[in-house]
């Protein structure tokens, strides 16, 4: 299963239309979006241009602490107007042109930008919303996998999401892990306590390499994610493992040869990024020429991850 991340905090509607309709026409079946009533419209629209048929939806929410949930912030009295952030975001998300300016609604909270500023001038805010209300709503329009991004500290609020995501009874239950807070045994900890209100094989562990750092297509950059999932499977726990955070079109060879038993690969980044010079194109609508090359490129990342 090849599932396409469009970004826990993509809330650009129609960046999430373009990617779903060409990831759609490509032959993908899954894609992860923000908790967003639009963004799941636009999704669906995507999904109808491309007429595609058995798409399936995933929703992701993160607790406190969890950078998938955070974004960007200029602090414009310690900008020197440097220009280093210039060019960084991957996501279009950071403009800069007399000053860097932030588009929130496409910011990942990669936090490219926040390492990068050599005056400390962007700090990262949490952007956590009520998910009580609108996962039911996404489970009833039509949303299988509901996924939680558990890299925080702060237990309570864990316990709080995840209790309302089993409440709403989807499908599947996703928990998204890496290793950047934490160390392996704690993730596992983690996980253990998690499943034991479902049943097995009913979640989804997202082994999160490093999250957000598909920057490139190398066995290098991919290692970290396959490194998790291994410690997943080693665990023997009645889960699907699912890669992600640093896959590319190298993910299942390595994935394969170091006998990684996965049920399915999620791309962001890579995948986002080697799209984005049609998807960004002005009259991508009316631009046959740069449909079918989008189409093409994802196509070709698809076909790795069988
Ligand atoms: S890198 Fe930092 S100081 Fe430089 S322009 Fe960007 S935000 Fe301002
Ligand atoms: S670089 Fe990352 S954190 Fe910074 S604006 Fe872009 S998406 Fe947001």
């Amino acid at each position: 299963m090849f599932k396409l991340v469009c970004g826990a905090g993509n809330e650009d509607a129609e960046s999430v239309k373009r990617l779903v309709y060409v990831y759609s026409s490509a032959g993908c079946k899954l894609f992860d979006l923000s908790a967003r009533k639009e963004i799941l419209a636009a999704a669906k629209e995507g999904v109808s241009i491309s007429k595609a048929t058995g798409v399936k939806y995933c929703v992701s929410v993160g607790i406190k602490g969890d950078r998938h949930i955070s974004k960007a912030v200029i602090e414009y009295d310690k900008c020197t107007n440097c220009a280093v952030c210039n060019n960084i975001c991957p996501n279009d998300a950071l403009n800069f042109e007399e000053k860097p300016v932030i588009n929130s609604a496409k910011c990942i909270g990669c936090k490219k930008c926040f390492y990068a500023c050599p005056s400390r001038a962007i700090r990262m805010d949490e952007k956590d919303v009520d998910i009580s209300e609108v996962l039911p709503y996404m489970v009833n329009n039509g949303v299988e996998f509901l996924e939680l991004h558990i890299m925080g500290h702060d237990k309570a609020d864990l316990e709080k999401k995840w209790k309302i995501i089993n409440d709403c009874n989807p499908k599947f239950a996703s928990i998204c892990i890496d290793r950047e807070n934490f160390g392996n045994a704690e993730c596992l900890e983690r996980i253990r306590e998690m499943i034991s209100v479902r049943d097995p094989f009913t979640t989804i562990v997202q082994a999160d390499g490093i999250p957000m750092s598909g920057a490139d297509d190398t066995f290098k950059t991919t290692l970290q994610a396959v490194a998790m999932a291994e410690i997943i499977q080693n665990a023997n726990l009645p889960v699907y493992i699912m890669l992600s955070g640093g896959t590319n079109s190298k993910t299942a060879i390595l994935a394969k040869q170091c006998g990684i038993n996965y049920w399915g690969i999620a791309i962001g980044s890579w995948a986002r990024k080697i799209v984005k010079e049609y998807v960004n194109l002005p009259d991508f609508w009316e631009n046959k020429n740069a449909q079918i090359m989008a189409i093409n490129k994802a196509k070709n990342l698809i076909i790795t991850c069988v």
